[in-house]
């Protein structure tokens, strides 16, 4: 490709909503365009990167014995509403009417169409097991799209659906999946974990995440190599702790706290730490609100609060009035000390001793509380999400926190759909049986910004060879100039794409400067530059991306260096 004929341009500024790098560095290298919030142009430059991440993903789904189809984006309501997720779904499905005012909606995933084409399509245990994939755009109206392609509302999916006799067919398909999402991403070259999950509102049994590891990343993960253990933070246990409650030294005591709200302010006014306070959640429930309590500096976990009993779901805080009504004072004060409502306790909170509280009244807050004696024993739950430190769960280990970009999520769903639907098979006996499905997404689009998050430096983008939308970059310097340099470049540009590589021609009549930032900017890995001065001892200047400095190579040298990066 001729950079001339490209219609590539590059930014210096970009706007400043872009937050995290990979989103500043594909606006800026000209990799997508923004139209909207949450959805994004892929210019020519990007689309050569997503197609390459296709390509594994294809290559690595049809060698797992996985048959490609495509389904239609729009699906009709009436499917949703037979799996019950029309209701379900909420705000993130976007809902749409025809011109005979039938509802539709703009599929977030295809469960519901694929159990759909089963029913109609298989007949016999002898037409499985069955795996269908697409590669496909999937909209989900994201409450808050943000860090460009990697929560957008609009964006490429890899989605799977694995059709099997019995549950040991699916756990086979299942491990299939897991070993060709762990081809994928070590193809890819990216560095992963992959985690134990919450399977959402997707349903089904056991689910794992593959997590590309990125400071940026939205999600936690707790892990344990020693334990080989590893979960999104959202799933990962606590347990009650082992040791000991001490004794009480301490007079229980009702002190002013003018203003302490907030665990901060009330650990500056009293002047202790947070691991000496409980904080009080007033949460919905489902009948009644319900009360939970933590230990002052541990956080709440959405996913296990939901899962207690008469918690309502979504997890949704109490609002002013009912904190009001439950406590008799304004949110703030809450502490566990007489509430009439049900009251939970993180497991941590059952070895403290000498401990603030709020004291349900403005402004007031308990000193010295000790259970058993002001309060009663506390009825422990895991409320909370992970430490580092904390150990594992049932190992003897203790865990590290990391971040990760979810870039695949595989499910073993079971029967969710195949049940709702009404799908199933004769088996060798003549018996009806209900399809055991599993189903597998990876975020294609996504794994461009993770890929960038994971490579790059102040300069630019450095792309791991396999995504690189070129694999070389020729820089000639003075090209309008000198015959010689143009007639290397000529044949050196043919001679390279001969050898099946990718080759970006810089033939603009640029300054070096502003040529070298944007090859770098861009992540080209492998740049030759062709000058008259290298030229009159047969050499070229080569770095890679990831040089500080350059080398001159003869022309055998560089096409030997530059033959092994070739890709078919
Ligand atoms: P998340 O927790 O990030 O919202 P999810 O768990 O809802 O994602 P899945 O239903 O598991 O997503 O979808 C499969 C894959 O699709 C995810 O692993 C992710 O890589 C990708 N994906 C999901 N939502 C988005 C989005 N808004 N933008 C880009 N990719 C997405
Ligand atoms: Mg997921």
């Amino acid at each position: 490709m001729r950079y001339s004929e490209f219609g590539l341009t590059t930014l210096k500024e970009v706007p400043a909503d872009a937050e995290i790098v990979s989103h500043k560095l594909m606006l800026r290298a000209g990799l997508i365009r923004r139209l909207a919030s949450g959805l994004f142009t892929w210019m020519p430059l990007g689309l050569r990167v997503l197609r390459k991440v296709e390509r594994v993903i294809r290559e690595e789904m049809d060698r797992a014995g996985a048959l490609e189809l495509l389904m239609p984006a729009v699906q009709p309501a009436e499917l949703w509403q037979e799996s019950g997720r029309w209701e379900e779904y909420g705000p993130l499905l976007l809902r749409m009417h025809d011109r005979h005012e039938r509802e539709f909606c703009f599929g977030p995933t295809h469960e519901e169409v694929i159990t759909d084409i089963a029913r109609r399509e298989l007949r016999s245990y002898k037409q499985l097991p069955l795996n269908f994939y697409q590669v496909q755009t999937k909209f989900r109206d994201e409450i808050r799209p943000r860090f460009g392609v990697m929560r957008s509302r609009e964006f490429i999916m890899k989605d799977a659906y694995s059709f099997d006799l019995d549950e040991d067919g699916m756990r086979g398909a299942y491990q299939k999946m897991h070993a060709a999402y762990t081809a994928i991403f070590e193809r890819l070259g990216l560095k992963f974990r992959v985690v134990d999950a919450d399977s959402g509102e997707i349903g089904g049994s056991r689910s794992q995440e593959f997590h590309v590891l990125a400071d940026s990343g939205e999600d936690a993960i707790a892990y344990c190599d020693a334990d080989n253990y590893a979960s999104n933070i959202e799933m990962a246990a606590t347990e009650a702790p082992a040791e000991k409650r001490p004794a009480p030294a301490q007079e229980l005591k009702k002190i002013e706290t003018p203003g302490a709200r907030t665990i901060e302010a009330l650990r500056k006014f009293i002047g202790i730490s947070a691991e000496q306070t409980l904080k009080t959640l007033i949460v919905e429930g489902e009948e009644q609100p319900v009360a939970l309590v933590l230990r002052g500096d541990h956080e709440l976990n959405a996913i296990k609060a939901q899962k207690i009993p008469g918690v309502a779901t979504p997890l949704t805080m109490a609002d002013t009035e009912t904190v009001r009504r439950v406590t008799g004072c304004e949110p703030g004060f809450a502490g566990p000390i007489g509430l009439e409502v049900p009251v939970y306790y993180d497991h941590a909170t059952a070895v403290m001793a000498d401990f603030v509280i709020g004291a349900n009244e403005a402004d007031m807050h308990y000193t010295g509380v000790n259970f058993g004696r002001d309060i009663g024993e506390p009825e422990t739950v895991d409320l909370r999400n992970v430490v580092e430190g904390d150990p594992t769960p049932g190992g003897s280990g203790t865990l590290s926190i990391a971040r990760g970009i979810e870039v695949g999520h595989i499910f073993q769903l079971g029967t969710k759909y195949s049940t709702a639907l009404g799908a199933s098979v004769l088996d060798g006996d003549g018996k009806d049986r209900t399809l055991q499905m599993g189903c597998y997404g990876i975020g294609v689009t996504r794994i461009v910004g993770a890929a960038i998050e994971q490579n790059h430096d102040d300069r630019g983008i450095i792309w791991p060879e396999p995504l690189t939308p070129f694999n070389v970059v020729l820089v000639p310097i003075n090209l309008h100039r000198s015959e010689t340099v143009r007639e290397t470049a000529e044949s050196l540009y043919a001679e390279l794409q001969e050898q099946g590589l990718e080759v970006l021609l810089d033939d603009r009549d640029a300054r070096p400067g502003v040529k070298f930032a944007d090859a770098e900017l861009i992540g080209i890995p492998h740049r030759l530059v062709i000058s008259e001065r290298n030229l009159a001892n047969g050499e070229f200047e080569y770095q890679h991306r990831r040089d500080t400095e350059s080398r001159n190579l003869k022309r055998e040298e560089a096409l030997n260096l530059l033959k092994e990066h070739a890709i078919n």
